[in-house]
């Protein structure tokens, strides 16, 4: 029985996904500890609850200690039965990081499967859909299996109520090397708002985007009005798309944060990544490790090596005794190799 200490690290919910998803591939039963003590909400929350309860749903696991709060559980994987299945978050919670924990587990099954995924698609501390769709599925599709993904509802915070669907077409993962981005192709970006009166919102937010992106243009960033029962809420994404990987980089409206601030952040943000050689931004790094662990190694450049990314290689280190190593890329930043 592998034991985790849920403190260690970055200390959040990412230890517990990552923990079940090694355990249903693997075979390796687990005990986690201390879940999410870094935190200022320890223990499980509801999303947390919903992943690990679709990873028992799908991989015939026992779990003991699965409840609300919950500092302990312990994980015993059975076998993984690919199929249609439907998980609802039930709060603002990110079905992303649901769609993370059975990922990879489906993506290796003998079947196909369908995944029908409710709570929230842009919420912030966890991947937007839009992350999903453009950054992450590509390259997890370079090793292998084919995934089609697509939202049918936005969820903001706090009301959630989005809905995404998913197709995964398995296959053994091979290992990828995703050392060059390659030539810039295109820039886009979207504010997406619901139920926030006339759009002055949106468009303050795009605004303040621009202004820290002196290469982009107004017309690349469209304002998107979505229904009035999605919301209330905002979001914008900035996707930058090069030959082989496509950055997404995103803000979300929140009470008391200004729309010059969700415009600057995410804009500065971009330009960081634009103006660094790496492949993997500040997300997609920690995220590539999970499906390159079981794909028996791999590599990539990225910007500043996280520390949501070096728990991950830890986690990834207890279930496959695989160890990540840094180098220095020089203008590509860190070469993570494992
Ligand atoms: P945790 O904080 O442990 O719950 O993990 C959060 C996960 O969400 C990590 O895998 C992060 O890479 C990912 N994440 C957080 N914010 C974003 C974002 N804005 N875009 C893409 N991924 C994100």
């Amino acid at each position: 029985m592998i034991t985790i200490d849920g403190s260690e690290g970055e200390g959040g919910g990412q230890v517990l996904r990552n923990a079940c998803a090694l355990s249903l591939v693997t075979g390796e039963p687990f005990t986690i500890e201390k879940i999410r003590a870094g935190r200022d909400q320890p223990g499980l929350m509801r999303q947390h609850l919903t992943a690990t309860e679709a990873a028992c749903t799908i991989g015939g696991a026992d779990c003991e200690g699965l409840q609300l709060g919950s500092n302990r559980i312990v994980f015993k994987p059975g076998s993984v039965t690919p199929g249609d299945y439907r998980f609802a978050v039930g709060t603002a919670g990110s079905t992303a990081l649901v769609l993370q924990t059975v990922l990879v587990p489906l993506a290796l099954a003998d079947k196909p499967s369908h995944l029908v995924i409710e709570g929230g698609t842009h919420a912030s501390m966890a991947p937007p859909f839009d992350f999903i769709a453009k950054c992450f599925l590509p390259i997890f599709e370079r090793m292998g299996p084919r995934i089609s993904a697509r939202i049918k509802r936005h969820g903001f915070f706090p009301r959630g109520g989005g809905r995404i669907e998913i197709d995964i077409d398995p296959s053994p993962l091979r290992r990828i090397e995703c050392i060059e981005r390659g030539e810039l192709r295109e820039r886009s970006g979207m504010v997406s708002h619901a139920s926030l009166g006339d759009g002055k919102i949106a468009q303050r937010i795009r605004k303040a985007a621009l202004k820290a992106l002196p290469d982009w243009e107004e017309a690349m960033i469209a304002i998107r009005d979505l229904p009035a029962g999605q919301g209330p809420g905002v979001a914008l994404t900035l996707d930058a798309s090069f030959e082989h990987v496509t950055e997404v980089v995103s803000g979300f409206g929140k009470l008391g944060l200004s729309a010059e601030r969700i415009g600057n952040t995410a804009g500065k943000r971009m330009a960081g990544y634009e103006a660094s050689g790496a492949f993997a931004g500040p997300y997609l790094q920690d995220q590539l490790l999970l499906p390159m662990a079981l794909a028996g190694g791999g590599a990539f450049t990225s910007v500043k090596v996280s520390q949501h990314t070096r728990t991950a290689a830890d986690i990834i280190a207890k279930f496959t005794g695989r160890s990540a190593r840094y180098e220095d890329a020089g203008s590509k930043g860190t070469l993570v190799r494992l």
